[in-house]
């Protein structure tokens, strides 16, 4: 299973697999191969750098015909945009003079850049030209320049891989990754104790999510001494819930304020089926849904160990006594548990084994996550 990938502030996802690239090229490769059998021409490939690099290798390996090399190096990209707007950065490393050119390309988007490299070596004196590209984007092509040779179609989406960049990252890989678009809302479940805490914030720097505990935020409010610390301070301290209607503020305002992330990673939230279906009507306001609600099993005897020692280590009010711990386990059980079928019959829930050594437990998370 691949990895997401994150290049400066995004995220890729795996989109086309290697060995799926390569069986495109040799059929493309022999496409050409066929054409030039038995052709007196010996063409010239021009590898437009630098994402044509791995594509042009890839391909020169495969014709069985005479032919040369040279290179170009245009640029047309800022970011995850075309610009529009193509310029000659580097001149062609040959002449092309009375030759017949192969423009080998590893992406054509809008058109604009072959429409310049035609325009190029016709200056050049060049015989004729043919293109081919790795990738073409039907949806974005729109030059009446025919493309010769197309070893893949794909949709109008950002890419990184096999040569393809975002600002010059990512041309090493040899799979191809899409920009994972999607907001992502993971909920971090179990009973109190499962070690939620503990390993939300290495899956939520993993995943560039923002870690939102309302238990965290709760405590923040009861130290400010703010209104809904007070009002919240006696529930908790007490193993009880505080009203659903606190903690969905808590959240939505989080949704609303916090920028630049992939998305959330939900910790203690949602506790209640009442919860639950705020959360779904929150999140259907934007078009997204929960992706992943990630539950962390352990025995229950091992639950109380844990509060135990984290009440030694964190000194927290609601694990100081075995009342308030019995209570906010009977709770979890009554009110919290239900929500297995709820995320159960919405098809995101999923189950990992919350015991061994903390490292262990989050190769367990990572390896879910990067796989939904
Ligand atoms: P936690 O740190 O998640 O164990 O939360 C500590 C306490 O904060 C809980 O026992 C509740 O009293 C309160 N709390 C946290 N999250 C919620 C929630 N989603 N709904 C109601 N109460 C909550």
């Amino acid at each position: 299973m691949k990895n997401n990938l994150k290049l400066h502030d995004k995220t890729f996802k795996p989109f086309i697999e290697y060995d799926k690239i390569e069986k495109a090229i040799d059929e493309v490769a022999a496409k050409i191969n066929k054409d030039y059998a038995d052709s007196e021409e010996v063409p010239v490939l021009l590898c437009v750098l630098n994402g044509s690099i791995l594509f042009t290798a890839e391909l020169m390996k495969r014709l069985e015909f005479k032919c040369e090399i040279i290179s170009i190096k245009l640029s047309s990209y800022s970011g995850t945009r075309s610009t529009g707007q193509v310029r000659e950065v580097m001149g062609m490393t040959g002449s092309v003079e009375g030759k017949e050119v192969i423009i080998v390309e590893d992406i054509v988007d809008s058109g604009r850049t072959i429409l310049d490299l035609k325009r190029i070596l016709d200056e050049k004196g060049a015989k004729n030209s043919k293109v081919c590209t790795m990738l073409l984007k039907p949806a974005s092509y729109k030059e009446d320049i025919p493309i010769d040779y197309v070893a893949m179609e794909i949709p109008d989406d950002f890419i990184v891989g096999f040569g393809l960049d975002y600002d010059e990252l990512g041309r090493n890989y040899k799979d191809i990754y899409v920009l994972d678009t999607n907001m992502k809302y993971f909920i971090l479940f179990g009973p109190p104790g499962a070690g939620k805490g503990t390993q939300a914030a290495a899956m939520a720097e993993r995943f560039n999510l923002c870690h939102t505990s309302t238990g965290d935020l709760l405590r923040g409010e009861m130290a400010k001494g703010t209104e809904l610390g007070l009002k919240a301070k006696a529930l908790i301290e007490a193993g009880s819930l505080v009203p659903d209607e606190v903690v969905e503020g808590m959240i939505e305002n989080r949704f609303n304020t916090v920028k630049g992330v992939d998305g959330f990673l939900l910790d203690g939230f949602p506790r209640t089926i009442a919860q639950a279906e705020a959360l779904d009507k929150m999140l259907y306001k934007t078009k997204n849904k929960v992706t992943a609600v990630v539950s962390l099993m352990i025995p229950d005897e091992m639950i109380k160990e844990r509060i135990k020692h984290r009440a030694a280590i964190e000194g927290r009010a609601d694990d100081a006594n075995d009342e308030t711990i019995a209570n906010r386990i009977a709770t979890y059980h009554e009110k919290t548990e239900p929500l297995i079928d709820y995320y159960r019959n919405a098809g995101v829930y999923f189950e990992i084994d919350g015991t061994g050594t903390i490292e262990e437990v989050r190769e367990r998370i990572a390896e879910l996550c990067v796989s939904l």
